[in-house]
């Protein structure tokens, strides 16, 4: 059984992204990432002080927009519609979620899908659909590369992902798919869970449900990725898998923390500095 260390391969994608946007810097290009906050939910400001951190180590200047709760939808958009039009933004990040008086599809539609770097863009969805370059949403897009620089073979695996949110399952699964994998998507009506995922060579979880998945789900040898994020009673994280119980059946798998989490970051540099090549 190998570990997928995310941290580590986390690491590399920044480090790779450093070097490039120096060169991008020598040729005049500054990418650069508008990240707007409502409100100050102290989650979200983990995650957004986490972003402008990974932001500085890259290279990539990173503007942030602290807005006051009560921000109304249509301040917001007039806030994302100044920034798609400023030449010197080349991505923009709504950090999710908003509070209750702003409608967040609008928002995420009022994003330019050529700075939009969170992939959540219904155009930026729809290019991966029939296989066009766009953004794809950052934490599928990391598990690509966990698996890829893991040495992992996709092509003709058969596939199972749990859970079909707009921002994990589904787009894990187009993404899969274009990797040539037999892909089966399960969800909450998905009748016999086990009996499905048993049939798996990657199995990938993202059910929000902590330590759901046991060892009777795992076909011995497989390939286990964990996308759930949870604390237990005693603060600790977890994922979506019983770890101990699963690990040793599988070939591979990702740990929480230092697995999946670290990647949905650095793919998100990633889109940063695409978003300048494109
Ligand atoms: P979500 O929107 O709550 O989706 C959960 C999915 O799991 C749904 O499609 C749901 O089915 C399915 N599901 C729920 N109970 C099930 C059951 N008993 N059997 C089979 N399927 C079941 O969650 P999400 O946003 O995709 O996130 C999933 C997990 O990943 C969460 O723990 C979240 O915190 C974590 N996450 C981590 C990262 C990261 O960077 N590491 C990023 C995003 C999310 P239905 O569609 O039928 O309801």
């Amino acid at each position: 059984m190998q570990i997928i260390d995310g941290k580590k391969i986390s690491q590399e994608i920044k480090d790779e992204l450093k070097e490039k946007v120096e060169r991008l810097k020598q040729q005049g290009k500054e990418p650069s990432l508008a990240v707007i906050q409502v409100g100050s939910d102290p989650a979200s400001s983990v995650y957004v002080g986490n972003k402008k951190k990974a932001c500085a180590y890259c290279g990539i200047r990173s503007l942030a927009y602290e807005l006051p709760e009560e921000t109304t939808e249509q301040e917001l958009v007039a806030l994302i519609e100044t920034l798609n039009t400023d030449d010197t933004v080349n991505g923009i990040l709504v950090q999710l979620p908003l509070p209750k008086q702003i409608n967040e599809d609008k928002i995420i539609r009022a994003i330019s899908p050529q700075k939009d770097v969170d992939g959540f863009h219904p155009e930026n969805v729809g290019k991966l659909v029939i296989g066009e370059k766009g953004f794809v949403s950052c934490t599928p897009a990391g598990i690509i590369q966990l698996l890829k620089r893991s040495g992992v073979d996709i092509a003709g695996k058969r596939c199972v992902v749990i859970g079909r949110s707009n921002i994990v399952g589904k787009p894990m699964a187009i993404l899969m798919l274009r990797e040539n994998a037999t892909v089966t998507v399960a969800h909450s009506r998905t009748q016999d869970l086990k009996a499905v995922c048993k049939e798996a060579d990657i199995l990938i979880v993202a059910i929000g449900k902590p330590k759901f998945i046991t060892a009777d789900y795992i076909k011995e040898g497989a390939v286990v990725i964990d996308v759930g994020i949870h604390r237990n009673e005693n603060k600790k994280l977890c994922g979506d898998i019983d770890y101990e119980d699963v690990a040793k059946h599988t070939s591979f798998i990702t740990p929480v923390p230092g697995g999946v989490g670290p990647m949905t970051i650095a793919m998100l540099m990633n889109n940063c500095v695409e978003a300048v090549e494109m």
